[in-house]
């Protein structure tokens, strides 16, 4: 580990002072007044007007002499907030305390004990810097107008993107810097669409045959989880499926009760706990530990790599004086459900190799009251097809004659990838020319700005770029010493390609 000095750090010097200089202001996401006004006072500093639109975006723009309409530049000002278990670190105040470490013989800048913020912080960086060379007549762009647009609130609900004043876009071209691979432009990312199940259930009381049952809680965890469209094509087991396939398997050889299933969160992550309530006969009790154990072992031996963790707990509750139990048939018609209904990746891209077109993902389970509440989020390059996933699911609950309310939510973001648009063309060929190699072009099953603006801005020619950076949103995120050299390179050679016009 070595101390960071920006001296260390290469070329372009005047990023790694901004870098480091934004990495002392807190900007949580919802908390970017710091960091925005630290931004307009430099843009007030070198003469650049800028303005700030209702919901907090802000807008610089380095005036060219002449009519073109300007090149836009876009970051987003908030980070995530994430720190190692035990750190005392306070995001609301205290300065990033950023260091270089050594892996695989390649050196990155990490922050101790809390994510770095180069998720948005090199944007933020790449366009301080810019818009300082610009005034001291480092660099120039033909005349031409750049924007330097820089969203709030990306993290949490892309709130920024979403409400952004009309205003704010004039341009054709936009550069998003939020890439994380200094070889790659992303062209296009999928949309999401919320589903929301709603069964209905009837209880029982088992109230006088108490005494022959014992309640257990079954837990399901350890499982590895992540984001739910970046992570879905990784063979990662989802807590709440697999629940419905240890249901499925107990109904085979027991006779019990279903009280309650619980499981997942987070809209965004693949389920990774799983927990029920079950009542099973007394006698029974010890026969069903072994077959739980069994059904453990034969899932671990079929994940063996993937994932390592799993833990299925099994724990004795003290009965009292009325349990309650779904309905039988109910209880058979959700583990119908849970083993029948789709998940995970549907399709895959017809161009681009290995690239996910449509994914599903149910995200959460919650029993109240009389019903039970399942969650799903669809993503998919075409929002259509989000629609036929909700419908299957809608045709699978009617087979099952269940009593239940679908929600499908229409869906947001999906930028349909533009593998030729004018400003794809331009990067290829200037990335070529520099680096001699072919620029590797794709596009992202998730969703960025990109695809919230382009609702809104149709014309709009986009591509998404950075210095390569990993781990985002956890406080292993560290950024390649290296990559912001030739990213830099990079992206003032396209810019420059493109204001020629
Ligand atoms: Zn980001």
């Amino acid at each position: 580990m070595k101390e960071f000095k920006i001296e260390s750090l290469g070329q372009p010097q005047d990023f790694w002072y901004y870098f480091q200089e934004i990495s002392k202001i807190p900007r949580c996401s919802g908390h970017e007044e710091k960091i925005r006004a630290y931004i307009q006072k430099e843009a007030d500093k070198f003469g650049y007007a800028s303005k700030v639109d209702k919901i907090g975006n802000l807008l610089v723009r380095i005036k060219g002499h002449s009519m073109k309409k300007p090149i836009i530049l876009q970051s987003h000002l908030d980070m995530v907030c994430e720190k190692i278990k035990g750190s005392t670190h306070d995001f609301s105040k205290d300065p990033l305390k950023l260091k270089i470490v050594k892996i695989d013989g390649r050196e990155w800048v990490k922050a101790e004990n809390t994510t770095l913020g180069a998720d948005n912080g090199v944007g933020v960086a790449f366009q301080l810097a810019l818009m300082k060379l610009v005034k001291e007549g480092k660099l120039e762009f033909n005349n031409c107008p750049i924007d330097l647009l820089f969203t709030v609130d990306e993290e949490n609900s892309m709130f920024g993107a979403f409400q952004l004043e009309k205003s704010m876009i004039e341009g054709d071209y936009l550069i998003n810097l939020d890439g994380f691979e200094d070889y790659t432009i992303i062209v296009g990312n999928a949309g999401g669409s919320p589903t929301q199940v709603e069964i209905k259930i009837n209880f029982d009381e088992l109230n006088d045959e108490i005494e022959h049952y014992t309640s257990l809680k079954l837990h399901i965890s350890g499982l590895i989880g992540g984001h739910s469209a970046l992570d879905i094509d990784k063979g990662r087991l989802n807590a709440i499926i697999l629940m419905g396939k240890l249901l499925k398997m107990l109904n085979t050889h027991f006779h019990y009760h279903l009280e309650l299933i619980k499981g997942g969160d987070k809209m965004n992550s693949i389920p990774r706990e799983c927990t029920c309530i079950i009542h099973v006969i007394k006698k029974e009790v010890k026969d069903l530990h072994k077959k739980i154990n069994d059904f453990y072992q034969s899932i671990k031996k079929e994940n063996p790599k993937i994932e390592r963790n799993i833990k299925i707990h099994v724990e004795e509750l003290n009965l009292e004086t009325s349990l309650k139990a779904i309905f039988e048939e109910e209880k058979e018609k959700l583990i119908q459900f849970l083993n029948t209904v789709i998940n995970g990746p549907v399709k895959y891209h017809p161009v681009v190799k290995n690239l996910i077109h449509t994914s599903t993902n149910l995200s959460s389970i919650i029993t109240k009251n009389r019903s039970i509440k399942i969650m799903f989020m669809q993503r998919s390059f075409n929002l259509k097809e989000n629609e036929k996933i909700a419908l299957q699911i809608k045709e699978l609950l009617e087979r099952l004659n269940c009593k239940f309310k679908l929600n499908f939510y229409e869906g947001y973001g999906a930028w349909a990838p533009e593998f030729n648009s004018h400003i794809v063309n331009v990067a290829k060929k200037t990335y070529k020319h520099l680096f001699q190699e072919e620029l590797n072009v794709t596009a992202l099953h998730a969703t960025l700005e990109n695809g919230i603006f382009k609702q809104h801005y149709p014309q709009l020619q986009m591509i998404t770029y950075g210095p390569t950076g990993l781990n985002a949103h956890s406080p292993e995120e560290r950024l390649e010493i290296r990559s912001v050299e030739k990213s830099w390179k990079f992206l003032i050679g396209l810019i420059t390609n493109l204001s020629l016009e």
